[in-house]
């Protein structure tokens, strides 16, 4: 139950009073009692509590289906035609073909539940005096939020400690500007969009950092208020499920067609009406695709589960297809495909101002070498650098105290610190050379020298940071802006650091390059050093070898960006807005693109690109919640991997759908054949269901599900709707099919001739089973034969489970006769399973001679 705190206006409130009447610490948070009293008075913090289907619900929803119908309708014109068996056992069918349905689905649904758990957004807060991260969700009134830029705000909340703090609150005030926070006290009667110092749920800080305690959640946010119908969608149909439904309507509409014909025929053949209609009935189950939904949800569901066991969570469903197609991928160096684990291995201390050095390295960084180490890997590089050099860093620091901070931005390429030293106050800048470099006053020689220094470490690959800084009066540091902070600097040193490719990239790059997949870098850092590692990782080779840096790509129209994009390689020095400009350059060429972010202003690019990779370790909270997959390592290769598992679900889902259809072709045309002809129909209704729902279901599913082979990707042509449905498909569907049927009408003339119509249809309906099982054989891969392919336990079992029933069916007379068949004895099984090998092997070997 939510109820109200008596709060409702803690922006006139102090710091304290709120603190106080929310009954919390501002040092140490809410304790574990006070969670569990919190819960039970205001359950989760959500908008909307999504209520779940129940069982029944999804039980019941598995009715909503033409195959359905039809049975019902085939179930009913039996009981009129008094013959109960098969109205009982048509029946008994389609309630077990709903179980399965719903125990697939079931499936599904809670797997992908696990799986969006695992990306749904997190949020600090102080709990028992210990900063934990928690699932958002699980914020109360009370609750201490510890937030800093990239953070989404988890509820309303009123700060109590603001460093630069500012927020974007574009979506509740549709005010696009980010707006400045503080601790301030303000009157009862400020509107919304002026409260400085009310942080609201589902706004996003944009800079700085700070402290809030919680006093609204849920549906009492600002927010929540606003609108009760924010619920998260349920993800829609991906653009191969609409596909998919399009393929199931034409072959609906195929199957009415063929019905009619039959009909037409018996009439003209002046059949028995019993046997018309049950031969229309038949046709029509064989017509319809009934397993394919199923086939390609637990495809992609199976996929999703297999790309999180290595490292990238899928956050939309769609995204596994897209990710098959992507033929781009844009992704950042530092950390993603280099270790990101930073070593200071050089420094250029100018004019011997070594004070300075370990002062400006020491005030202006925010990490820690306590327990471990802690922050920034660049900040952290520093820190242990000083070590190593022997400085005391706990007692320079005590030296002197940090009375501001304008945080790093990407955008400035800049971070800034004033520190009180004794009776001295100064301002320690240090960020990318060339920035710090325009702000500092230095003679022109001099200046040479120190960019003599910044060519040699960037051309060994290492990451180069520069310090500057400037005295100011102490009563001037109050109210000095960020522009006035940083201009006017004396340049004091460089530091290069090494961050050496991660050994798995250059394979991962070599494997995107033969699957025909580009790779560009992106990167916030000099172009010099990204170009030594592109080289070394070979992004860059003869044809694509230009770096172009954030500044030349704003001075090009698009045309003339466009007459050169085929040859960058590298983006150095970008800006967020480079990176969503070149996105949809780049889709608007028909590419599609991958891109990486982790920043703060990253998530409009990730949005954009068709997609998103967040970073789950080292990226915020708004680039993640951006994206469509999030990487738990930050490792470029784990995208690979997923573009792997995308190009081979497409290929799976390809083969299990062609192995399907090719079955229910075959059906078909045995029994058109059979009519055409004037024999009796040779495969019941039963008989049909059992082939469509048991025998061809298991390894259809087998197939769907199959593991990536080795080396799967570089084989893989990349899929795309053009590809999907193309004439090869359509060839060996049709060529299998025939092949089967004209098998099947040979046997059912032999047999004919030689046994009673019960044996022969038992003859006809066990061969049709041993083919169409071993026929999936062939299914595993495109280019592959079954023996050159790894072992696959599920698909064995699923083919030998059908098998042995099939046997052990021509021993129970019971379901002989639901069957209407009549045993067949063992021989002549082991003949027809014989028989059955042959289409399979001519099928394995028109592959090897295509390949030939
Ligand atoms: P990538 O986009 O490949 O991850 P990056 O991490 O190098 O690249 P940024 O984090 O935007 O990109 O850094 C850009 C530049 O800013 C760096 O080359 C460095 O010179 C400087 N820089 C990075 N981190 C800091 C920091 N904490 N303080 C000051 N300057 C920094």
């Amino acid at each position: 139950m939510h109820s109200k705190v008596d709060l409702l206006s803690p922006w006139s409130e102090t710091e304290k009073e709120v603190i106080n009447s929310l009954s919390t610490d501002s040092r140490s948070g809410l304790s574990l009692k006070d969670i569990q009293k919190k819960h039970e008075q205001f359950g989760p913090n959500l908008i909307s509590v999504k209520k779940k289907a129940s069982r029944w619900i999804l039980f019941f929803k598995q009715f909503k289906n033409p195959v359905v119908y039809i049975l019902m309708l085939a179930s009913l014109i039996a009981f009129v035609l008094k013959e109960y068996l098969d109205a009982w056992t048509i029946l008994s069918i389609v309630i077990l073909n709903s179980i399965i349905g719903y125990l697939q689905e079931a499936k599904s649904e809670t797997s992908l539940e696990a799986l969006a758990s695992l990306t749904s957004p997190k949020s600090r807060v102080l709990r028992n005096g210990v900063t934990t991260l928690i699932d958002s969700k699980d914020v109360y009134p009370g609750d201490i939020l510890i937030l800093e830029a990239g953070d989404y705000v988890a509820a309303d909340a009123r700060i109590i400690l603001a460093n630069q703090l500012g927020s974007d609150e574009s979506i509740l005030t549709g005010e696009s500007l980010p707006v400045d926070k503080n601790t301030t006290t303000l009157s009862k009667s400020v509107p919304l969009g002026e409260r400085s110092n009310m942080l609201y749920a589902s706004t996003m800080i944009s800079k700085g950092s700070g402290r809030a305690v919680v006093t609204q959640t849920g549906k009492d946010t600002e927010i929540g208020l606003i609108s009760q119908m924010m619920e998260t969608t349920k993800p829609g149909s991906t653009p191969l499920q609409l596909r998919l439904e399009g393929v199931s309507r034409r072959l609906i509409f195929l199957g009415i067609i063929i019905v009619v014909v039959i009909i037409a025929i018996g009439i003209f053949q002046k059949t028995d009406a019993v046997i018309i209609i049950m031969s229309a009935l038949s046709l029509s189950v064989s017509a319809i695709p009934e397993g394919l939904p199923t086939v390609v949800t637990l495809a992609l569901v199976m996929a999703i589960h297999r790309m999180s066991t290595k490292k990238a969570l899928v956050r939309k469903l769609d995204a596994v297809e897209t990710l098959g197609a992507t033929d781009i991928i844009c992704t950042d160096k530092t950390g993603t495909l280099t270790t990101g684990k930073m070593k200071v291995r050089e420094s250029y201390i100018y004019q011997t101002q070594k004070e300075h050095h370990y002062n400006g390295l020491a005030f202006c960084n925010n990490a820690s070498l306590d327990h471990g180490g802690s922050g920034d890997t660049t900040e952290l590089a520093l820190l242990e650098y000083m070590a190593d050099e022997k400085v005391d860093i706990h007692k320079l620091k005590e030296s002197g105290h940090r009375l501001f901070e304008w945080s790093f931005e990407s955008i400035r390429k800049l971070m800034s610190v004033a520190v009180q030293i004794e009776d001295h106050c100064y301002i320690y800048v240090k960020g990318a050379p060339e920035s710090v470099l325009s702000k500092s006053l230095i003679n022109e020689d001099d200046k040479k020298e120190v960019y003599k220094h910044i060519n040699l470490f960037s051309q060994k690959g290492m990451r180069v940071l520069a310090l500057a800084f400037k005295e100011i009066q102490n009563e001037k540091v109050s109210g000095l802006s960020q522009e006035e902070a940083e201009e006017g600097l004396t340049f004091v040193s460089l530091v290069a650091m090494a961050d050496p490719p991660r050994p798995e990239s250059s394979e991962a790059i070599r494997k995107c390059l033969d699957a025909g997949i580009r790779v560009i870098m992106i990167t916030g850092d000099h172009p010099k050093t990204a170009e030594a590692i592109a080289k070394e990782l070979n992004i860059i080779d003869e044809k694509r070898n230009l770096v172009l840096t954030g500044t030349q790509m704003d001075e090009l129209s698009d045309i003339e960006l466009l007459s050169q994009i085929e040859k960058i390689a590298v983006y150095a020095r970008v800006s967020p807005s480079n990176k969503l400009r070149l996105v949809n350059v780049l889709k608007g060429l028909g590419h599609v693109v991958a891109m990486t972010g982790d920043g703060v202003n990253d998530a409009p690019a990730l949005k954009a690109s068709s997609i998103g990779v967040a970073m789950g370790r080292g990226g915020t909270e708004v680039a993640r919640q951006a994206a469509s997959i999030v990487l738990t390592d930050d490792n470029f290769s784990s995208i690979v991997d997923a573009v792997e598992e995308g190009r081979a679900v497409n290929g799976n889902i390809k083969r299990s759908l062609q192995y399907l259809l090719s079955t229910n072709l075959a059906e078909l045309l045995f029994i058109l054949g059979a009519v055409i002809i004037g024999w009796q129909v040779p495969l019941l209704p039963t008989n049909i269901l059992w082939v469509n729902l048991v025998t061809d279901g298991l390894p259809a599913l087998a197939l769907a599900t199959e593991k990536v082979p080795y080396g799967y990707l570089a084989n893989s042509s990349r899929p795309s709707s053009k590809s999907f449905f193309n004439l090869a498909f359509y060839m060996e569907l049709f060529l299998v099919a025939i092949l089967i049927t004209v098998f099947c009408i040979s046997l059912y003339y032999y047999s004919l001739g030689r046994y009673d119509l019960l044996t022969s249809r038992n003859i006809a309906f066990s061969f049709l089973v041993y083919v169409v099982l071993f026929r999936s054989f062939a299914s595993r891969s495109e280019t592959l034969t079954f023996w050159e392919m790894p072992f696959n336990r599920p698909h064995l079992v699923a083919v030998l489970l059908p098998l042995l029933f099939q046997l052990g069916i021509q021993k129970s007379d019971f379901l002989m006769g639901l069957f209407k068949i009549k045993a067949l004895p063992l021989n002549i099984s082991l003949q027809l399973i014989l028989i059955a090998t042959i289409p399979v092997t001519l099928v394995e070997l028109f592959k090897i001679w295509r390949r030939k």
